[in-house]
């Protein structure tokens, strides 16, 4: 994956090209330093990327990403490497973005809300007696 360098030296080899891998390469050679990424796959992105086998897609890893809100974590970290701009995104439902069903109960769908209280809220629907485990 390497580029062609002549004299081979870098000053930092990453090992790994997922999200962690290339967000550090790029930060690492915005100052100023020779970077290296080295992917063990055909393909880089770790679970950034999907997958075919028997020309089946497998979407293995993100799907949605949170802290894009103004001054949260990945807002800032989208911004400082520059991609902040060209998002195009759409926030998922507050009171359940993620639903969660056991093989016993399948018409059961649990939610998992956004917000540390409102997590509890919405699962106190379903679980009345365990606020306090849910807290
Ligand atoms: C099923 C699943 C669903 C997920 N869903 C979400 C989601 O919806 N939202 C979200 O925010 N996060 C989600 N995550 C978590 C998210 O995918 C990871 O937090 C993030 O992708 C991790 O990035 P990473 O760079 O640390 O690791 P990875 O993406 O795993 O990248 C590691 C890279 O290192 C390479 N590598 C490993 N060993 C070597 C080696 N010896 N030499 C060279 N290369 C090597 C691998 O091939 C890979 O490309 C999910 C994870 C999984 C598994």
């Amino acid at each position: 994956m390497a580029e062609e360098n002549k004299d081979e030296t870098y000053d930092v080899i990453v090992i790994g090209s997922g999200l962690s891998g290339l967000f550090s390469a790029l930060l690492l050679a915005r100052a100023g330093k020779k970077v290296c990424v080295l992917e063990k796959n055909q393909q880089y992105g770790g679970n950034l990327q999907t997958f075919k086998r028997n020309h089946i897609l497998f979407d293995t890893g993100v799907h949605y990403v949170g802290s894009l809100s103004e001054g949260q974590v990945l807002y800032e970290y989208f911004k400082e490497v520059g991609i902040m701009q060209d998002l195009s995104l759409e926030r998922l439902d507050l009171n359940g973005y993620d639903r969660i069903c056991f093989g016993d109960t399948p018409d059961v769908m649990y939610p998992h809300a956004q917000g540390y209280e409102n997590f509890v809220k919405q699962l106190l629907i379903y679980f009345p007696e365990e606020r306090k485990a849910l807290e």
